[in-house]
């Protein structure tokens, strides 16, 4: 940083030096400077040496650091990564005003928060869609050297440092490098090295095992459950020529409505789960008529607070049912109520419930807008004097308490759902589920559903070693990867 008359320019590393931004704001800060008297620069777009000069450490840039809104961080962050040209100019501004004005915050008409925010949301999900569209091929190896996998991505915005993480976490074991025009980033199983960018002809071309994978999309590709508008939205066709499945969706979505009539000409197939099919049916026919076939929320609620199908309804308070609405496109279903849930016959509004809270905020997703519910309605516990201790639903109970998911799932028709924790993921899919070499995995159910797999996040409270931002931030990660269903509104929500 170096001064210039009055004014002040500020010259950083790359369009993605997000280290080198905050550092800057708080010097800046710091030494009272404002905004109108700062100029920022990337060092690559600056002129000569005029700014190549290293920032000055004074007193000030020492002064303790200040507080931001939690809201206020994350775009922050995200938004400092959009390719705006005057994005630092309006995210220190707004940092400056933030510090002076503090009802700013809850201001949802100002323009500058209006604006950070809208920079951030299309940074998330450029993010979100490098994480969903970037597909590997393998590069010939030397004998006896590891495969690497190479992929070829153009992201809007400046997040391959930001997104790299990510990948490296998801594939760990695996050698791999993401060429984009911008920069490159190579993981060699320990560290992530990252370089200038490259051309699209650096990436390897179609393999064998790229034929294999247009197989299974074809084969899994359902005509009956097509929105080509959803679908257009969350895979935008600007990324379709670098996505090998591309060359299937036209063909597909125009034999979609002949596959479906030859669907419902040849009638239901039962559904491959591996959970015996019998305890559903034999209760619908044991309820009595009123609360045989719910076909509402409302009525689904009344029966299940009847219900007494296993011991864990006897001792708890109530039932506590889902929340939100019918045609939410994303249901996060939990393992079963807590303490907090049962006393107030709300789903996740305990200690459990104000983490996922957090995760929602951080994320931009309205709780309103989903519909989150438990495999299990009744809360188990245990007493030790006057506490009552969660327990575990066994394997049974979560199978008795399965119909009623069944039909919240038939009623609110999620385009997507996320199963927190084991019990979620076996009530959803029907068979267990390792959640910790699933998680951040999608799964399939028989029905078509997609099933996101993660932690619950009472596990995350109650992690007693690792680092708890660390594992928050990667649960975040987990979540994002629905974030396209958690943003759709529909007419009914
Ligand atoms: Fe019925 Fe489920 Fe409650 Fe058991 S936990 S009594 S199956 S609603």
């Amino acid at each position: 940083m170096r001064l210039l008359e009055q004014a002040v320019t500020v010259s950083l590393a790359s369009d993605d030096d997000l280290a080198g931004f905050k550092a800057a704001v708080r010097r800046l800060v710091a030494q009272q400077m404002a905004p109108q008297d700062v100029q920022w620069q990337v060092a690559t777009a600056a002129h000569g040496d005029l700014f190549s000069e290293p920032a000055p450490v004074t007193q000030a840039a020492r002064a303790p650091a200040f507080r931001l809104p939690a809201q206020a961080v994350q775009w922050l962050e995200h938004a400092a990564l959009h390719s705006e040209p005057g994005r630092f100019e309006l995210l220190y501004r707004l940092v400056w005003r933030l510090l002076a004005e503090p009802g700013l915050r809850d201001d949802p008409l100002d323009a500058d928060m209006l604006h950070a925010e809208r920079l951030s949301r299309s940074v998330r999900r450029d993010m979100h869609k490098m994480t969903a569209f970037v597909r590997f091929r393998p590069l010939a190896a030397q004998a006896g050297e590891p495969t690497e996998h190479v992929a070829w991505f153009e992201p809007d915005h400046h997040i391959v440092r930001a997104t790299a993480p990510f990948f490296a976490r998801r594939f760990a074991q695996m050698r791999w490098a993401i060429l984009t025009p911008e920069r490159s980033v190579r993981w060699d199983g320990e560290t992530l090295d990252f370089g200038p960018g490259a051309r699209r002809e650096d990436a390897p071309p179609a393999d064998a095992g790229e034929q294999l994978w247009l197989t299974y999309y074809a084969h899994i590709f359902n005509p009956a459950r097509l929105k080509p508008d959803m679908m257009r939205k969350e895979m935008p066709r600007r990324y379709w020529k670098n996505l090998p499945e591309a060359t299937l969706i036209q063909p597909l979505m125009h034999a979609a409505a002949q596959r479906s009539g030859q669907m419902v000409e040849e009638g239901a197939t039962e559904p491959q789960r591996r959970r015996p099919a019998s305890s559903i049916a034999l209760r619908l026919d044991q309820r009595p008529a009123d609360t045989a076939l719910p076909g509402t929320l409302d009525a689904l609620r009344l029966a299940t607070s009847h219900c007494r199908d296993c011991p864990i309804g006897q001792h708890a308070t109530q039932a506590v049912h889902g929340e939100g609405a019918a045609g939410a496109a994303l249901m996060l279903v939990g393992e079963q109520p807590g303490d907090q849930e049962d006393l107030r016959g709300r789903p996740f509004v305990g200690p459990a419930g104000k983490l996922l809270q957090q995760a929602f905020d951080r994320l931009g997703w309205q709780r309103e807008l989903l519909y989150l519910t438990n495999a299990v309605k009744h809360f188990k516990f245990e007493l030790r004097g006057k506490r009552r201790l969660h327990k575990t639903p066994g394997q049974k109970e979560a199978m008795a308490c399965s119909q009623w998911l069944e039909r919240e799932i038939g009623l609110v028709k999620p385009q997507a759902a996320i199963a927190l924790g084991a019990t979620a993921a076996r009530a959803l899919m029907g068979y267990a589920v390792p959640v910790s070499s699933a998680r951040g995995q999608w799964l399939q159910r028989a029905d078509g559903l997609p099933v996101l797999v993660t932690l619950h996040p009472a596990a995350l409270l109650r992690m007693e070693v690792g680092d708890p931002q660390a594992a928050f931030d990667a649960w975040l990660d987990d979540l994002r990867q629905a974030a396209g269903y958690a943003a759709i509104r529909t007419a009914s929500t």
